[in-house]
Formats: structure tokens, sequence, C-alpha cells
């Protein structure tokens, strides 16, 4: 069957218009071996926008950041640091918070949620400290992690903050979804997401790498509204929407 041949008007030119199909630009698919190179890209970016990442849990000595760790458990950093003064001033040392009495304790860190609970925790911490470690917190993973109320992440949190010792990266909230988005791990398991993590950043960075993905998922990538257009990684991360 032949097909109709366009009609032209006299002294008008063809003009034939093209069907046009918009596309949305795609973030170019990172190669296996590219992963590291982005990685410390993503790190150096990151590095750039906050210098002076650091925990944002007030403390002084060891045994004051197990216990603000402890009570950071559901409850934010902000909350935490107006609870910890009174509760540092009032149990200084393991031995005053292995003998102290559950309902004063209760009371005092009731706004950090889970009290009843993180008041049994932060007792046997203490009893545990004293009889096993002469009131020290020690300063081995595999010590603090046979502690009571301790897991992989308090560890790692008191390990690469109150001892400057890079055994592992901390995984919070923050840093699983982060680290998701970002395409640095397809896991959502913490430990894998951790195993991931230190496979691909040099192990001197695994305490400031973590502190960098929870200040900016506290800042720019926010669990439910991700702030990409003004996000330092919009041009690089996989999930950025603009
Ligand atoms: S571009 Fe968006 S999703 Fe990616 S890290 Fe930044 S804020 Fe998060």
């Amino acid at each position: 069957m032949k097909r109709p041949i366009a009609k032209l008007k006299k002294g008008k030119p063809l003009v034939v218009k093209a069907k046009t199909r918009v596309r949305a630009a795609r973030k170019p698919r990172l190669k296996p071996g590219d992963l590291n190179s982005y990685a410390l890209e993503v790190f150096s970016r990151l590095k750039r926008a906050y210098p002076d990442a650091h925990t944002e849990l007030d403390h002084e000595t060891p045994l004051q950041l197990l216990i603000a760790t402890i009570l950071s458990a559901q409850c934010t950093d902000k909350r935490v640091n107006m609870v910890t003064p009174l509760v540092f001033r009032t149990y200084p040392t393991a031995q005053s918070l292995a003998d102290a009495d559950p309902e004063v304790l209760e009371e005092m860190i009731r706004s950090t949620g889970f009290f009843r609970n993180k008041t049994k925790s932060l007792i046997a911490l203490g009893k545990a400290l004293v009889e096993r470690h002469q009131g020290e917190v020690p300063d081995s993973m595999d010590l603090l992690v046979k502690l009571p109320g301790v897991g992989r992440k308090t560890a790692n949190v008191i390990l690469g903050n109150a001892f400057g010792k890079n055994e592992g990266v901390v995984v919070d909230t923050h840093v699983g979804r982060l680290s998701v988005r970002l395409g640095l791990t397809k896991q959502t398991d913490p430990v894998k997401v951790e195993q991931d993590l230190m496979k691909l950043f040099p192990r001197d960075d695994w305490a400031m790498l973590a502190h960098l993905l929870i200040f900016h998922g506290r800042r720019v990538c926010f669990a439910k509204s991700p702030q990409c257009a003004i996000c330092t990684l919009n041009d690089i991360c996989p999930s950025s929407s603009v």
C-alpha cells in the first residue's frame, strides 16, 4: 500500500515535526571498579561540608559517653544532652552507677523514653564494669559487646570517640539510610552495611565517615524529605531527585 504524500501549500516549506521524547537525565551507572573512587569522592565532599563533624553527645570520659550512648536509643542527642549533666554529677563512677537507686535514676532519665529498661541496663552496666574491669570502660570490641546494653554500634561509638580506635563503622539509622541512598551498599542489616562500608573506606576514616553521614542525614538527607536541591552530592548520588 502506498503511503500518502504530504501536500505542499504554495510557497510554504514542508516542516516535518519529529516526535520528541524527553528522557530524564540518568546518572552514569557505576562500574564495580569505580565504587571505591566514588566512595572517596563522597567522603571528601562531606568532609568539606562538615569539617568539624563529631559525636553530638556531650561527654568527657569513656564512662560518660557509654551512659549517653545507651540513653540515646530511640531518643535525640539534644534530649540526652539535657539529661546527662545531672546523671554524670550523680553517678560519676561505675561503682556509683552500680549502687544507684532505680527509682531515682528512672526519674532522672524518664524524658529519654524506655526509661525502665535503660535504668536496668545502666545499673547492670555499672555492676559489670566494677566486677570485670575494676570500674573502667574496656577499650576492645570483644570486651565491650559483652557488657549489658552494649551492642556493636555502641561499642564502635566508644572505641572511635573515647579511645580513637577504628575497629568498625557506627551504623545507626542515618548511616544505614544514607549508605543505601548513596549506593554504597544494598544491605539493610546494620552488620552487613558495616562490612560493605569497611571494604570501601580506609580504616583511618571509619569513625569520621559515620560522623559525616550522621551530620548529613540530620541536616540535608532527611528520612522523609531529602533536600537534594541543596545537597553537595546531588550530581553523583544515584538517588538524587534533581
Ligand atoms: S542527593 Fe538527595 S538522596 Fe542523595 S545524598 Fe543528597 S539529599 Fe540524599
